[in-house]
């Protein structure tokens, strides 16, 4: 979808969606991001028609829809092969620190105030009118993130709010956050214990993957936030040397600049993926990858580890040093990343055909060659591992 408003409401497949549902409007981020200009992700519209409505009105206009959500009021209609999420609007009757009992309503003042932050509570119509209860559009052009209502309470319905605070601040913020807000975030810590940990990861993740995440990242170790959801000593300057030095935007890479904690530990805490894990792993086990490595050195670690995982152990690497940028770090990753990959030249069926019967003499024989060859810098070609094969087994006891 475009980034601006009136190419928005134009947008063909959003036009068959109003023809049906003309009271639907759309709701929070993209309305926020259309405002400011910002490419859209995804579309969510509110509509005061009860759930079951929405559904058959669409079905019947041909529209598939997909009851995501229907629980809490939300089908997603799929247009043109694009997903539309559509809510009923609705308050929430009854919260308990991460879920709402919610009830209909048709007063779409009473669904922006349920919602977190005054930019993310704003309406937009299929005519384009703009429907700003709480002051949202200003809050945003200031960089002002502020709670809808009082934040104790908010933070008290939902904890989730406290994590995506820091989202929004980091993504949006350019005033010095507040004062009382950030009072009632530290008081709002202990409630953090009530989330999923599925849920905490998905919004660290998103904390540390964007934008100012170092600052976001000292101001939640300021107010315990940190102390509440990482184990491990914290590395907060390293994060920071980390991300100024230019590395990518990576939660993984981020998380593990940020704490100690071994790989299986975070693994656990977070309920991280495997792969994060495996990636988390192989930055605790490589050793320090810095410009003063041999070529030697880095191509053997590039025989065993994959690049990615080298180049991001650099990048750590870095982030351990005090100063200036070096340019030197830059020549570093540029060297791993044209390398080709060093692979023994040779394989067990070298051995075989040397002479050694299939089974474990073949792979020991295998194992000293590879030693010698990475002994000498992975660049041995096949002729010459194929020499060392016949002395290998011509040493081995008969
Ligand atoms: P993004 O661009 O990151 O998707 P978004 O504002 O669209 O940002 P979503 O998580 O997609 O964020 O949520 C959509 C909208 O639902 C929000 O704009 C907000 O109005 C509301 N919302 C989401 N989560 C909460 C919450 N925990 N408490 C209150 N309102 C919420
Ligand atoms: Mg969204």
């Amino acid at each position: 979808m475009t980034s601006d408003l009136t190419g928005a409401l134009s947008d063909p497949s959003l036009r068959k969606l109003w023809d049906r549902l003309p009271r639907a409007r759309l709701v929070g981020g993209v309305v926020r991001d259309l405002l400011i200009g910002r490419d859209v992700a995804d579309i969510d519209l509110a509509t005061p028609e009860p759930p079951d409505v929405v559904q058959h009105t669409l079905a019947d206009a041909g529209i598939k829809v997909v009851p995501t959500g229907i629980g809490h009021g939300t089908v997603t209609a799929v247009i043109d092969g694009r997903p539309f999420e559509i809510t009923t609007l609705r308050r929430d009757v009854e919260t308990d620190g991460r879920h709402a009992t919610v009830a209909w309503t048709s007063d779409w003042r009473a669904d922006a105030a349920r919602r977190d932050f005054t930019f993310n509570a704003m309406f937009c119509d299929r005519e384009g009118v703009v429907f700003d209860y709480f002051g949202g559009r200003e809050d945003l052009l200031a960089g002002r993130v502020r709670f809808v209502g009082d934040p104790d309470q908010r933070l008290a319905e939902d904890a989730l709010r406290l994590l995506r605070y820091f989202r929004f601040l980091g993504r949006f913020g350019r005033e010095e956050p507040d004062l009382l807000t950030l009072a009632a975030i530290k008081r709002a810590v202990p409630r953090l214990a009530r989330l999923s940990v599925e849920r905490v990861w998905s919004e660290l993740s998103r904390i540390l993957g964007g934008p100012r995440a170092s600052e976001m990242s000292a101001l939640m170790g300021r107010l315990g936030v940190l102390d509440a959801l990482l184990p491990g000593e914290r590395t907060q300057g390293r994060l920071e040397r980390t991300v100024s030095c230019g590395a990518p935007a990576d939660p993984v890479l981020r998380l593990g600049a940020l704490t100690t904690a071994s790989a299986d530990v975070l693994g656990q805490r977070l309920r991280l993926a495997r792969r994060e894990v495996d990636r988390l792993n192989a930055l605790r086990t490589l050793p320090p990858v810095t410009p003063t490595l041999g070529c030697d050195d880095r191509r053997r670690l590039l025989a065993s580890f994959p690049p990615a995982a080298v180049v991001a152990r650099s990048w750590l690497a870095q982030g351990d040093v005090v100063g200036a940028p070096d340019p030197e770090w830059d020549r570093l990753r540029g060297w791993i990343l044209d390398c080709p990959v060093p692979m023994l030249p040779v394989a067990g069926r070298d051995v075989v055909a040397a002479g050694v019967a299939a089974g474990p003499a073949v792979g020991a024989v295998l194992q000293d060659v590879g030693a010698r060859w990475r002994a000498g810098g992975c660049v041995a070609d096949r002729r010459t591992c194929l020499v060392w094969i016949r002395e290998a087994v011509a040493a081995r006891p008969s």
